[in-house]
């Protein structure tokens, strides 16, 4: 957490219970997570988010950082992240929206997968399921069969809900 992103309670950074198992043996993922709760660090603050992720792009107060760990069948797994540690929605104002519908348009000429269809997503609050509390949107577009041009049967990416 930054000295301006105040964080006061356990549990306002991340929720460990979708990361997989955690002592030894966790993977990566559950690691960082452990350690970000243990000491009270914001993976997503700038600070944090800069020592073990390449930011790909900056546009006004957000960066995008490819995903570490995307989703199964996803080709391209992008992440938008706020500098300012906020946790809810209603906490993304105008100026924030500008910000990624412009991430979003870099993105798109970027990896040209995204030109042909993708899902912009965001969860937020305890009921969403969200792991990392710090607002976050996700860009992702699935994987297509290069023959035919479709996502083959049963290869669809699953976003999970609560
Ligand atoms: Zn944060």
């Amino acid at each position: 957490m930054s000295a301006t992103n105040e964080i006061t309670n356990s549990g306002e950074l991340v929720d460990t219970k979708y990361a997989g198992e955690a002592g030894e043996g966790a993977s990566e993922y559950r690691r960082i997570l452990d350690r970000a709760e243990e000491r009270q660090e914001c993976p997503f603050c700038p600070e944090f988010l800069q020592q073990g992720n390449e930011v790909l792009h900056k546009v006004s107060g957000w960066s995008v950082i490819s995903n570490k760990w995307p989703y199964e069948n996803a080709e391209t797994h992008l992440l938008f992240i706020p500098d300012r540690h906020i946790t809810d929605i209603v906490d993304v104002v105008l100026r924030d929206w500008f910000a990624i519908r412009k991430a979003t348009a870099w993105a798109r000429e970027q990896y040209g997968a995204l030109m042909d269809g993708g899902a912009l997503v965001v969860r937020y609050g305890l009921r969403s399921g969200v792991t990392v509390r710090h607002l976050h949107f996700q860009l992702i577009t699935a994987r297509v069969d290069p023959e035919t041009g479709e996502v083959p049967e049963g290869k669809h990416v699953v976003f999970p809900i609560g």
